[in-house]
């Protein structure tokens, strides 16, 4: 049996359900990823979470919901007191704003146990965090977190990293740029945004940022880029372009970059060579911009 983990905050969701209605549900960039990740990888292979909830009602939904999606919960600590993270959907004029409320949010101590963080590792092959796991964490657990990746990597691991910056989320700019350098050191694989890493890198193009990351030692990257081509760089190779598909109507692009990060892992886990998954990735990300909401359901993504 082989193993992907995730690990990151999973937050409640409120949307608008029309009439002054709220809808319920849970999301957050690695859990979307997992969710991605479980649907195309075959059942020989586990996905679980590393997080931390609380133990109040809406805690023990979530881990029901993450539960249904087929994703393994036992690493997502409960602590007493705490509760879970959310944000608000806003919608107006069709464009998407968000609200949060995750300040004090029971994820935030997801690594303040080394013990958990490196028992929820050391059971897992493939692991992938992201910059929005650093972002919450104290400094304190982000060296936690980055020493049990750093082992992880070190044992022969795959460490999968998500820049994924959202400059709200860290205490200045320069904070950012060292943890993100931290955790792209303790990672083999880069999936960076482009945007992302153009407007706190200040790279003049996605060879930039390739020739950046490779710099700080990740063996595969893979620089997604909106409509525009993604670009991969599989080991010493050339870096080669991956044509995202054409999409008619972009209906709501929240979850593209995970989406596409849980797709590609499942079929890299899987033996398919990086281009090929790359390419598989970008058509995943394709339908679930095409539809709404974060967890598209298996039904309006393309088969395996
Ligand atoms: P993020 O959502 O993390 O900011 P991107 O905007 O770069 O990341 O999008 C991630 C991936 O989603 C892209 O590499 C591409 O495959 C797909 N994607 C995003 N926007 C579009 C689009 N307008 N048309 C087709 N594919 C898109």
């Amino acid at each position: 049996m082989a193993r992907l983990l995730a690990i990151g905050e999973c937050m409640v969701e409120l949307g608008d359900a029309g009439s002054g209605l709220l809808r319920k549900g849970f999301a957050g960039d690695t859990l979307n990823a997992a969710y991605y990740a479980r649907t195309y990888l075959p059942t020989p292979f586990d996905v679980a979470y590393l997080s931390a909830v609380g133990t109040d009602l809406l805690s023990e939904e979530m881990l029901a919901f993450m539960a249904g999606k087929g994703i393994v919960t036992e690493d997502v600590r409960q602590i007493e007191g705490a509760a879970p993270g959310l944000y608000m959907i806003h919608l107006k004029d069709g464009e998407r704003s968000f609200s949060y409320w995750r300040s004090a949010s029971a994820a935030r101590r997801l690594a303040d146990d080394a013990a958990h963080v490196r028992s929820a590792i050391e059971k897992a092959d493939t692991i992938v965090f992201s910059g929005i796991t650093l972002a919450i964490l104290s400094p304190d657990a982000r060296e936690t977190l980055i020493l049990e990746l750093r082992r992880a990597r070190a044992a022969g691991r795959r460490v999968v990293f998500d820049p994924n910056i959202r400059p709200r989320l860290w205490e200045d700019a320069a904070t950012l740029r060292s943890v993100v350098e931290a955790g792209a050191r303790a990672a083999t694989v880069l999936l960076p945004s482009f945007d992302d890493e153009q407007a706190h890198f200040g790279d003049a193009d996605p060879e930039a940022t390739i020739a950046r990351y490779r710099q700080w030692g990740a063996e595969t990257i893979l620089v997604k880029n909106g409509s525009g081509e993604a670009r991969l760089a599989a080991g010493a190779g050339d870096i080669v372009g991956i044509a995202p598909p054409k999409v008619e109507t972009v209906v709501d692009t929240t979850s593209a970059g995970d989406s596409f990060n849980g797709a590609f892992l499942a079929k890299l886990l899987t033996g398919v060579p990086p281009a090929e998954a790359a390419a598989f990735a970008a058509r995943v990300a394709a339908a679930v911009i095409a539809h709404h909401g974060a967890l598209v359901p298996p039904a309006h993504l393309p088969q395996p």
